[in-house]
């Protein structure tokens, strides 16, 4: 049975109105827009136990109609991991030791950073058939971070969440883990997720949708301080910033907790952003869409 969240996964408060609601291949989908931060989270929501069942099996084939991967699938993790190298040298990162990347799917990122920066990659990606391609293709690829651990690859000085974050319950609790347990002290985290202001981000395995606002103060409250902020369309678009991409590094705790900064106006920037896609999308259609990822 899924489960309400009786609290915002960022602020704690209780309030929230209804955001959206709609039918996604099958499944109700109800997000909320927390009354004080301004967050917009998904509730009901299939509980942890059910998630896991569900992305074990159920995930893959929903989304792509199979298990594992596709010449398409491929194509499009083959542009975004060169979108995300760029990124990474342009935003100065110019030396990675060791990275690991959570939802490595078919390790084609780990491949592109482990040439580029001469590193040690190891991919964590809980699909049995991708994490089988993966390691078909001499990666190292495990179930779960516990598991890398045990197999002593506790501490990264990269680790990167590509379009992973949004599927996590808790988010802030989840990166304050990965600061705590799995990131060296001068490491950084690569974050990207769908854009809730250009994305039509409401799909079920996404708990929370996020603006570049609520992203950063996740972050932030996640003991971490942005670096660097990107919305961008790569590699699908060049004109509708459908993602957002973030590079960030741990911060001391002495300071206590710092305070969230509240975002309004959610539905009209979302209305706003998603005007602004038709428009694109109609009087410019080859920008709108690049060619070779057409949906
Ligand atoms: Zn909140």
């Amino acid at each position: 049975m899924p489960e309400f969240l009786s609290q915002c996964p960022l602020c704690k408060d209780e309030r929230s109105t209804l955001f959206d609601k709609r039918v996604f291949r099958g499944y109700e989908v109800e997000n909320r827009l927390c009354s004080n931060c301004g967050l917009v989270y998904q509730s009901p929501r299939m509980t942890e136990d059910e998630l896991k069942v569900f992305y074990q099996a159920e995930y893959r084939q929903i989304y792509q109609g199979s298990e594992g991967p596709e010449q398409k699938d491929i194509l499009v993790q083959k542009a975004r991991a060169h979108a995300i190298v760029n990124l990474l040298q342009e935003s100065g990162v110019d030396k990675v030791e060791h990275f690991a990347d959570i939802g490595s799917s078919t390790g084609i990122l780990l491949e592109e950073i482990r040439d580029v920066y001469q590193c040690q990659v190891v991919g964590i990606e809980p699909g049995d058939a991708y994490r089988q391609y993966a390691k078909s293709r001499n990666l190292k690829v495990f179930d779960s971070l516990e598991a890398a651990d045990a197999a002593g690859e506790g501490e990264f000085d990269l680790i990167s969440l590509i379009h992973v974050l949004e599927h996590v319950p808790y988010p802030v609790g989840y990166l304050r883990e990965l600061r705590d347990k799995y990131l060296s002290q001068d490491g950084k985290i690569l974050i990207e997720v769908p854009n809730l202001y250009a994305h039509d981000c409401f799909e079920v395995a996404h708990l929370t949708s996020f603006s570049r606002h609520s992203l950063v103060e996740v972050v932030k409250m996640a003991g971490f301080v942005t670096e660097y902020l990107e919305p961008h369309g790569r590699p699908r678009s060049s004109m509708i910033p459908l993602y957002i991409s973030l590079l960030a590094r741990p911060v001391g705790v002495e300071g206590g907790q710092p305070e969230i900064e509240i975002e309004r106006w959610i539905g009209i920037k979302r209305n706003a952003g998603l005007a602004h896609r038709r428009v694109i999308e109609r009087l410019l259609p080859r920008q709108a869409w690049l060619p070779e990822y057409r949906m």
